[in-house]
């Protein structure tokens, strides 16, 4: 029987954490154990459940996971169940790196030869949407995503309403129909002004929105829902089956975005997508992070036949200091053809890191931190 021998975290540029698992036949696994701005608190967690693996079979996926969920009298939240993720996907690696097969074959096979993804424009305030949705429209890119607004009060006066369609209207205008974008209010509209924005944007036909309100508001969803034609998103900060219930059960949602480095990993977040294919609710996996987070992504995308659409964070503005793929090796198996990533051949999760890459960055790695945002009155905003 294989044994789990040893857990070690590596900090990188831009915000990141990766985790090896080594075991004692010499397989390797790699998760990406991360809250964006928490890295080190995830690190922390990771290590404490470190105790529960380490000495046990890597191929009882099943076992482990539920020991790390459940042997806790206290569970749950974005950092024990993203130091979950991470190490649910690095046991994933294991386990199709010992069978030499990619994860998506042990999930019972491919549904598709090909993986739509988007492109992240605009940053933090969108600005320059126009502009930079015409150089990747230039590298075959037809798909993208921006913040819909910057700050904004509970009650804001129409003329941030109007400043934040303008910028959609602008891109409508400029492109046709020839692209499809998202826009993600990002948790930053309060209930009163999401009905509002959602009425003025429809004309502009989003394929969806995201976050339209808080997770903390998700009694709203389905109230926008009912008020609006464009398809409503949200999930990266929900955390587990218990939680998307919730929301599949009150309805409103036509996408779930579930992040599988913060919820629970492959194993849960597998779950998750059958729930939402028995509501009709499409999979658009969140993943502004790195590429072993992207890379389980993946894995779940080619066997969930509800998966429409997949989030990468090729050039994000978040990525200052490293970009996707600059600890990879087999970068050209996560080429983008015109937007469509191709199932990732080798076993495991299908990326080779570049170890020694990381082992540098996290000799001087950055602690990332969300920016703090107020209004005018100096009151906190959302960012
Ligand atoms: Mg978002």
């Amino acid at each position: 029987m294989m044994k789990i021998t040893r857990l070690t975290t590596y900090h990188a540029a831009p915000r990141w954490l990766f985790l090896k698992v080594e075991t004692d036949e010499g397989i390797t696994g790699w998760g990406e154990p991360v809250v964006e701005g928490r890295a080190r608190t995830v690190e922390a967690a990771v290590h404490e459940l470190g105790e529960y693996v380490v000495g046990k079979d890597p191929s009882r996926i099943n076992d482990l996971w539920q020991t790390l969920y459940r042997g806790g009298f206290y569970r749950g939240g974005p950092v024990l169940m993203s130091a979950i993720a991470g190490i649910d996907q690095a046991l994933w690696d294991i386990k199709g790196k010992a069978l030499g097969v990619p994860v998506y074959e042990l999930l019972g096979g491919r549904v598709r030869d090909r993986m739509k993804t988007y492109r992240w424009v605009g940053g933090d305030r969108p600005a320059d949407l126009v502009d930079q949705i015409r150089s990747y429209r230039g590298l075959g890119f037809d798909t993208f995503k921006f913040n819909g607004t910057e700050e904004l009060k509970l009650l804001d006066s129409p003329r941030a309403v109007d400043q934040a369609v303008a910028k959609v209207a602008a891109v409508r205008e400029a492109f046709g129909d020839s692209v499809d974008f998202g826009v993600d209010f990002h948790g930053r509209v309060g209930a009163p002004m999401a009905k509002l924005l959602l009425r003025e944007l429809e004309p502009f036909k989003p394929l969806f929105v995201e976050e339209p309100v808080l997770p903390e508001q998700a009694e709203y969803y389905p109230r926008l829902a009912a008020s609006t034609s464009i398809p409503l998103a949200a999930g990266e900060r929900m955390y587990s089956r218990f939680e998307f219930k919730r929301v599949l059960e009150a309805g409103g949602l036509a996408i779930l975005q579930p992040d599988l480095s913060h919820a629970g990993g492959i194993t849960e977040c597998l779950k998750i997508a059958a729930m939402a294919e028995a509501y009709d609710v499409a999979l658009a996996p969140h993943c502004p992070l790195g590429p072993v987070a992207l890379a389980a992504c993946l894995q779940l995308d080619f066997v969930a036949h509800n998966a429409v659409l997949q989030e990468q964070s090729i050039g994000i503005h978040y990525n200052q200091g490293a970009d996707l793929l600059d600890y990879v090796l087999n970068k050209d198996d996560f080429r983008c053809d015109n937007g469509d990533i191709r199932a990732l051949p080798r076993p495991g999760l299908g990326v080779e890191v570049d170890e020694e890459r990381l082992r540098h960055a996290h000799a001087n790695p950055p602690d990332w931190r969300n920016p703090v945002w107020r209004h005018a009155d100096s009151s906190i905003a959302e960012w």
